[in-house]
């Protein structure tokens, strides 16, 4: 699914040369002298050959001219050193205009919301940080500064021009219009084109990103071909799509090209019966003409910066379209509970959630409390909505009705950071992030310091494994490290959770993931945790069940029962059976 049948997107949408300002304006400065000094070697390029004439001037007479040469060549390395300086520091600019989309773009992706993610492409994003950011750059040199310095010089030839002959100038302006009428049929399908290429350019990310993302099963499955047709496909898209584009772009080029030659041909006849009737002599028509010419070189700059610019304006619309996602506010990062810090009290009132307006519900009026200290399991069948309780809590998803308070104050109106800062979380496939094992657990809390670090390792019964490691806990992990297995995914995520001296822990168990012996240990540690935090565990193990001080039974978006396990045993058949069934089943 692309961006653009995504969500919703309520605000009106500013012209794309409006963003463009908003990354150029902090370079306004570095951007205007990198124009004048390209402007001073043109100007100073112009002045050669009337310096070159004086000195052919000056052959037939016996004066040195060796001054004059030396003169020269001085202006020509004067002139090169400040082509190059301009075209650096345009360039530079550029850069710094890519580099501020990139920043704004992969900041306002990181703050996007689980719902907006949920449905978006990874791929495609990442196309459009990377690829569409980059287009940027001839946007800023080419159009920006072309569209300037074109455009000044275009207005002073035509000034020159009407001071010679105004009818003339009429004759001229009135082709250079008729072949602006074509060119504003030709642009537009520049952009569109451009838009169409630089989105399969996103839909190859997108198809990379799944076979990448799931090698192992794409070569189990023996559909290495049909992937790679997928992925090629795309490729073709953007091929067929950069190819229109550049016919176009062409065809706008020479169009510009042809208005002139026709221009200076319609001048000539009416130039030549202005002359005949005496209206203006030869040398005015003469002037003229060589004004003709000198249009051509700044009408093919803007053109060319106006179909250059076509490009960026493609890819400033999907870089706009990335940011009208809805995303979470930017906030400062919330400090962490304190050692001792209180556990937190929750309660679930009457919650009604749905993932989308076109899905069913998930909740249906889920009602629990659960007092501040203790562990709670959760239990029910597959779907039930177990996982869903968790994300509410985090505020990854907003509930359509009902409320979720802890201690008492209704999460809604928390600030995120703040919120999330007394939660540990524990996702059901808790991933390890590409870095050492070090980095993967300070993700809960950078601050943390070697012994705290340490403590969460015994805790988790990590201690075995980072001994096993080849380098500690500085042994890289996850793509381009070891793998870990499922259990000790799991345990990393445990402690990297509990580093962060957690008010409310949310431990969402994978199932049989654990060996006998570290589930053991790890049911202490809970317990542990439990005497000093709330706790809330989805469970899938009878052991961690039976340990809970109370069990929410779920069904369908509902809570059916609350109780111990020796009461839902008896009080409730679905708890029953699970008992019997799934969780003897899962623990055997
Ligand atoms: P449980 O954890 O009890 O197995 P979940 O809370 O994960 O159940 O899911 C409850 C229902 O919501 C399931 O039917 C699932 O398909 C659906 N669901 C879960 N996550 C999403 C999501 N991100 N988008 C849409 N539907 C989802
Ligand atoms: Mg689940």
């Amino acid at each position: 699914m692309t961006i653009a049948e995504t969500e919703a997107q309520p605000q009106s949408t500013p012209p794309a040369w409006r963003l463009l300002l908003g990354y150029v304006r902090p370079h306004r400065w570095a951007l205007f002298a990198g124009g004048l000094l390209g402007l001073v070697t043109g100007a100073t390029g112009l002045l050669l050959p009337l310096v070159a004439r004086a000195l052919i001037d000056d052959l037939g007479h016996d004066r040195p001219i060796t001054w004059a040469l030396l003169g020269m060549s001085a202006l020509v390395v004067a002139n090169a050193a400040v082509g190059a300086l301009g075209s650096y520091v345009l360039r530079r600019t550029a850069e710094s205009v890519v580099l501020g989309a990139r920043r704004a773009l992969s900041s306002y992706l990181l703050r996007l919301r689980i719902s907006a993610a949920d449905r978006t492409e990874p791929g495609d994003l990442m196309a459009r940080i990377t690829s569409d950011t980059t287009l940027l750059r001839e946007v800023t040199t080419d159009s920006l500064v072309g569209l300037a310095t074109g455009g000044l010089t275009l207005v002073a030839t035509v000034v020159m021009m009407g001071l010679v002959d105004v009818v003339l100038l009429g004759v001229t302006l009135a082709v250079i219009l008729v072949a602006g009428t074509v060119l504003g049929v030709i642009v537009p399908r520049i952009n569109r084109a451009s838009r169409q290429a630089q989105d399969a350019v996103g839909a190859m990310g997108a198809s990379l990103e799944r076979v990448l993302g799931a090698l192992r099963t794409v070569k189990a499955s023996g559909a290495e071909h049909r992937e790679e047709e997928r992925v090629h496909a795309a490729a073709e898209e953007s091929w067929r799509q950069s190819v229109r584009a550049a016919k176009w772009s062409a065809a706008a080029g020479n169009t510009a090209g042809l208005a002139m030659q026709l221009a200076f041909i319609t001048v000539l006849a009416v130039g030549g019966a202005r002359v005949a009737t005496g209206a203006i002599d030869v040398g005015t028509l003469v002037a003229f003409l060589l004004y003709v010419f000198y249009l051509m070189s700044p009408i093919q700059q803007v053109v060319g910066a106006l179909t250059q610019y076509q490009t960026g304006a493609a890819a400033l619309a999907r870089i706009q379209e990335a940011m009208r996602l809805p995303a979470e506010p930017a906030a400062l990062p919330a400090p962490l509970p304190s050692p001792g810090a209180r556990p937190a009290a929750l309660a679930f009132e009457n919650v009604r959630f749905r993932y989308a307006d076109d899905l069913p519900y998930v909740h249906h009026g889920v009602t629990f409390a659960v007092p501040a200290q203790g562990m709670t399991a959760f239990v029910g069948p597959s779907g039930a909505g177990k996982t869903t309780v968790f994300s509410l809590i985090e505020r990854f998803y907003e509930p359509e009705s009902g409320t979720i308070t802890l201690d008492g104050r209704d999460v809604a109106g928390w600030e995120l950071s703040r919120l999330r800062s007394s939660i540990g979380y524990v996702e059901q496939d808790a991933p390890v992030l590409s870095g050492s094992l070090r980095d993967n657990l300070l993700l809960g809390d950078p601050e943390a310091d070697d012994a705290a670090v340490l403590d969460v390792i015994k805790t988790t019964r990590l201690d075995g494994l980072v001994e096993r490691l080849p380098q500690g806990l500085d042994t890289l992990v996850g793509h381009r490290g070891t793998k870990l297995s499922g259990g000790e995914r799991q345990r990393v995520a445990i402690a990297r959770a509990l580093l962060r001296r957690p008010r409310l822990l949310l431990l969402d168990e994978a199932t049989s993931q654990l060996d006998a012996v570290n589930e053991a240990a790890l049911r202490d540690t809970v317990a542990d945790v439990a005497r000093s935090t709330t706790v809330l565990v989805v469970a899938h193990r009878l052991s961690t069940v039976t340990m809970a001080d109370r069990i929410v039974v779920m069904d369908a978006g509902r809570v059916r029962a609350v109780g111990t396990h020796r009461e839902l045993v008896a009080a409730d058949p679905l708890y029953a059976e699970l008992a019997a069934t799934q969780f003897l089943a899962a623990s055997g």
